[in-house]
């Protein structure tokens, strides 16, 4: 008997393939001499748009490319409302000026040396919180407005005058 059985034929529908870079699918295995566990996933290509989908929601659509289109679509708009709503809440560049404008300008204040050093520790405070992977609008809006009455008590010089604008424009930013 000759002729390849067809039922062992390699075909199209044994595997599972992104819809979009034909990318194939691998099931969880372990594999090499550690046993190291490789969790289910595609083998999408290099700037494949479906490779931010989670491996599961892929497979549960991938037989139909127009899903999988609006699944993209969908996480794309999650991701920009996720990073909108990120960079609008706090714009910590001001924040950052303010801390350090503080810091130039505090020995000239002519304020008793306790509260020089007390208003650098907010200033540095600041700094930090502004400066940090994820400034809690709370924090910066703490510091700056001790920033700004220990600037208002500190008295009517064009530094400090400046410095309190600076700490009403930030606290302004942050919204209400
Ligand atoms: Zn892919």
């Amino acid at each position: 008997m000759s002729g390849a059985d067809p039922g062992l034929k390699p075909s199209q529908n044994y595997y599972t393939y992104c819809p979009l870079c034909n990318g194939i699918f691998h099931e969880e295995s372990t594999q090499g001499l550690l046993r190291r566990k490789s969790p289910a996933h595609f083998a999408h290509r290099d700037g494949c748009e479906a490779a931010i989908l989670p491996t599961e929601e892929l497979l549960s659509i991938c037989s139909w490319p127009d899903r999988v289109r609006d699944a993209i679509r969908q996480r794309r708009t999650e991701q920009q409302h996720f990073t909108q709503n990120n960079t609008d809440g706090v714009d910590a560049t001001l924040f950052v000026q303010l801390a350090g404008y503080v810091g130039q300008i505090s020995s000239t204040l002519g304020m008793p040396e306790p509260e020089r050093a007390e208003l650098e520790r907010v200033a540095q405070d600041l700094h930090d919180e502004a400066t940090s992977e994820n400034p809690e609008p709370g924090r910066l809006r703490q510091f700056t407005t001790q920033l700004k009455d220990k600037l208002g008590e500190a008295g009517t010089t064009m530094a400090a005058t400046m410095g309190v604008q600076m700490a009403e424009q930030a606290l302004g930013a942050l919204g209400q």
